[in-house]
């Protein structure tokens, strides 16, 4: 029969034993119908998956209003994020995104000789849409907005996006990386996809690897101007997509009521650890809306890194430049977001 409640939390092949909120994985799993629909198709493999991309494709563009020569599919989310920095580099050059971001899209850009303008963010922790705007020129190739924002969860206000978006795309194009988008109180009203149905000079990237928590099977997909999806697309191709992450996509998809009910779970174990934040006195970005929140630890991350090791959590390896005493911190399933929150109490007391 199909499992209802589907808590893989432990990676069975890693056995440090440690409690994992440390890569914004949805340690929930994913849906029972993702995972049914699997299982039927375990047998099904012999062929390249090119026609069942399709059939994703017209499925996204039923959901977003886009037409199915808008949207690439790849193996995750990343390589989008690394064609896309490609892309840059062969375009202008020139990249504006804020300093605390997701790297992908820079970083990548800056391995590739890039030049990376990183805009402040603001005082409450989120995209300075102003600060970006004024530092976007004529030559500016493109601006990425990470919405939610990783590492800081912070959520621009929709409206605001959408008008700085078409705004700014008239000089350079808007990547909005939506990888947490489902996750935030306001979905879908915070998704920005009809920006491109319109015909603005925007892409949306998503993600199954968060609220589909899909992380280990890899999916993800963009939503951009169908002549850049042809281009992008045709060198991210590289033999297909995953025939089995296609299919549990699908069908994560439309469980609808999975969606909502995982939107409800992430926001309870989330609340935790803001009221960790809270009762301890540490700084954090407020009213976060992924899987994780930002604090600051006061102490070197490295330092409580390794404290929060001994309690048997793992946090987030890495540190964003500026940011060196702040911490990202993933919800688990309750007891492991109980126990973060003890381990927290612990070492922060
Ligand atoms: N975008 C953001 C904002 C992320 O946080 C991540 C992963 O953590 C990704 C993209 C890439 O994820 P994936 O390649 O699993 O889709």
């Amino acid at each position: 029969g199909m499992k209802t409640d589907h808590f893989p939390s432990a990676t069975p092949n890693v056995s440090d034993g440690l409690v994992r909120l440390s890569s914004n994985e949805n340690a929930f799993g994913p849906s029972a119908k993702a995972v049914d629909a699997m299982q039927g198709e375990l047998f099904n493999l012999a062929r390249y998956s090119d026609a069942t991309v399709d059939v994703l494709k017209s499925k996204i563009a039923a959901q977003e209003g886009v037409s199915e020569d808008q949207i690439i599919v790849t193996n995750g989310s990343s390589p989008i994020l690394f064609g896309y920095a490609d892309w840059i580099t062969k375009n202008g050059n020139k990249l504006v995104t804020s300093m605390a971001t997701y790297e992908g899209v820079p970083r990548g850009a800056e391995f590739m000789g890039a030049d990376v303008t990183y805009v402040p963010l603001d005082a409450d922790m989120n995209f300075d849409l102003d600060a970006i705007e004024a530092a976007v020129t004529e030559d500016t190739t493109a601006v990425y907005i990470c919405n939610p924002n990783n590492p800081t969860g912070t959520v621009v206000d929709a409206a605001k996006l959408t008008a700085f978006a078409k705004r700014v795309s008239k000089k350079a194009q808007v990547f909005i990386d939506e990888a947490y988008i489902e996750m935030s109180d306001a979905y879908p009203a915070n998704v920005q996809s009809k920006l491109v149905a319109e015909g603005h000079d925007v892409v949306i990237c998503r993600t199954f690897s968060k609220i589909h928590a899909m992380a280990g099977q890899r999916l993800g997909y963009a939503i951009l101007p169908a002549e850049q999806a042809k281009q992008l697309g045709g060198m991210l191709r590289m033999g297909g997509v995953n025939y089995l992450a296609l299919v549990a996509g699908m069908a994560s998809m439309e469980d609808h009521a999975n969606l909502n009910t995982m939107r409800s779970r992430v926001k309870v174990e989330r609340e935790k650890l803001t009221a960790a934040a809270e009762s301890l006195g540490q700084a954090y970005a407020k009213n976060p809306q992924g899987n994780f929140i930002y604090m600051d630890t006061g102490m070197p991350h490295d330092e409580f890194a390794k404290l929060m090791k001994a309690q048997g959590i793992k946090v987030v390896g890495r540190t964003w430049p500026g940011y060196d005493t702040w911490s990202r911190i993933s919800v688990g399933i309750p007891e492991e977001t109980d126990a973060c929150v003890k381990a927290l109490k612990t070492v922060l007391a």
